[in-house]
């Protein structure tokens, strides 16, 4: 026999139909017990969501609503070729959240240039100024923002660029400027990013503490701001392969797409449909080239992938991550298609790849051939596995999730997309 379990006695004695004392005692033992461990769950779940609870938003502009990086490397990339150097854009981590005035000297100082920062720096900001009504908006950005509007969560922006340009930026987009109950710019406060400045005088123009704050922040700089701060910090790295170096965030996200408000007690998204969230559909298309072997090979699911060179500037807008549409093949007709957009963690390419699977049983390949994909929905992130086992098992749920969805009427009836057919024989 091992140690008497109070629990099991207390049984025995009800079933046993002892008095009246045992079955009160024992009821009365029941509610504290259970009156204790309630107190104990809610405390320990006041203790674990406490910390995260907040009531504003505040934003930083340039890589976080913003695709500002497309429209630097390209401006710093012509300019640089003007005065004999070349643009590297493996060094753009370099200047990424610094203020104009430290980016100037970083460039100045890393590729010799015979000027002074501040010649240099009014030269960049006026090339850059005539390109601000290019700058996209990051996917997720206006979902985020109407969210957000919605439900009447303060929000603000906090940015390193002077006001003029922050005002600039944000002009071209419809509705943006009226999202914000304060806009803060770096030359509105005694220091920039790093320094907690901004995100103080954010919070002070919210009229709220702090800690009730949350800041969302592509750059380190800005994210070691945030967590001087005070505040609660989710960091989208907008360049590749920097998520090991954000060990100060509370959250690393992939893209805005990927942020779960009612984490930080915040309202839900409420747009995602069975595992997917739909979107507003994109095309790419080209011929099918050899990709490395490992979709049939390795992996067993036959990928059709497409040249990365000819759609590099496509493949740059969109965040890696699951996603899925409708392919159209020529010669052979419309598939249901799900595909990976990314440097594949697992097997850690160089470049960005992008990796489709059509979701149909071909006897033979098909390289080549011209594929038109319409994007209609995102299912995840892009992760790593441990195994290989496991990877083909998450990209099958993929695949299933896929061929589940593009049946709801709000994807199936891309499958009529003329993009599509445009490829097929005796189309137009
Ligand atoms: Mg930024």
């Amino acid at each position: 026999m091992g140690p008497a379990n109070p629990w099991l006695l207390s049984n025995c004695r009800l079933e046993e139909g002892c008095h009246l004392f045992d079955s009160m005692f024992v009821v009365l033992i029941s509610k504290f017990f259970t009156r204790a461990l309630h107190h104990i769950v809610i405390k320990i779940s006041i203790a674990m969501l406490s910390k995260k609870l907040v009531s504003c938003v505040i934003l930083d502009l340039d890589g976080t609503l913003l695709n500002t990086d497309g429209v630097v490397n390209d401006v710093l990339k012509a300019l640089l070729v003007k005065l004999g150097k070349q643009w590297d854009s493996k060094a753009a981590h370099k200047i990424v959240g610094k203020t104009p005035y430290e980016a100037a000297a970083i460039i100045v100082q890393d590729y010799g240039l015979q000027c002074t920062i501040e010649d240099f720096g009014s030269e960049i900001t006026s090339l850059f100024s005539d390109q601000w009504c290019n700058i996209k908006p990051l996917p997720g950005a206006e979902r985020l923002l109407k969210h957000l509007r919605c439900h009447g969560v303060p929000m603000a922006l906090a940015s390193n660029s002077p006001r003029v340009n922050v005002e600039s930026k944000i002009s071209f987009h419809p509705g943006w400027k009226e999202s914000f109950s304060a806009i803060v710019a770096g030359d509105e406060v005694r220091s920039g990013k790093p320094s907690p400045d901004i995100y103080f005088e954010a919070a002070k123009r919210l009229n709220v503490e702090p800690s009730n704050c949350l800041v969302i922040e592509d750059s380190l700089p800005g994210v070691l701001a945030g967590k001087a701060a005070g505040m609660e910090v989710v960091a989208v790295p907008s360049l590749p392969k920097q998520h090991h170096l954000y060990t100060s965030a509370d959250e690393v996200i992939n893209s805005l797409l990927d942020l779960q408000p009612e984490k930080w007690g915040l309202p839900p998204f409420q747009d995602w449909i069975d595992g997917t969230l739909p979107l507003e559909p994109w095309h790419i298309g080209g011929p099918v080239i050899k990709g490395y072997g490992r979709g049939s090979k390795m992996l067993g699911i036959p990928t059709a992938n497409l040249s990365t060179e000819a759609y590099a500037a496509v493949l740059s807008e969109h965040p890696s991550g699951v996603y899925f549409g409708w392919a159209g093949l020529s010669t052979r007709g419309i598939y249901k298609m799900v595909m990976s957009i990314g440097w594949n963690p697992y097997f850690n390419n160089t470049e960005k790849t992008i990796e489709p699977w059509l979701l149909h049983n071909f006897n033979e390949d098909f390289y080549g051939e011209e594929l038109h994909l319409t994007i209609v929905g995102y299912i995840r992130p892009e992760a790593n596995f441990s195994s290989l086992e496991s990877l083909i098992a998450r990209i099958h749920e993929d695949g299933r999730i896929a061929e589940r969805a593009l049946d709801l009427p709000i994807y199936s009836r891309y499958k009529d997309d003329p993009y599509l057919r445009c490829t097929l024989p005796g189309a137009w």
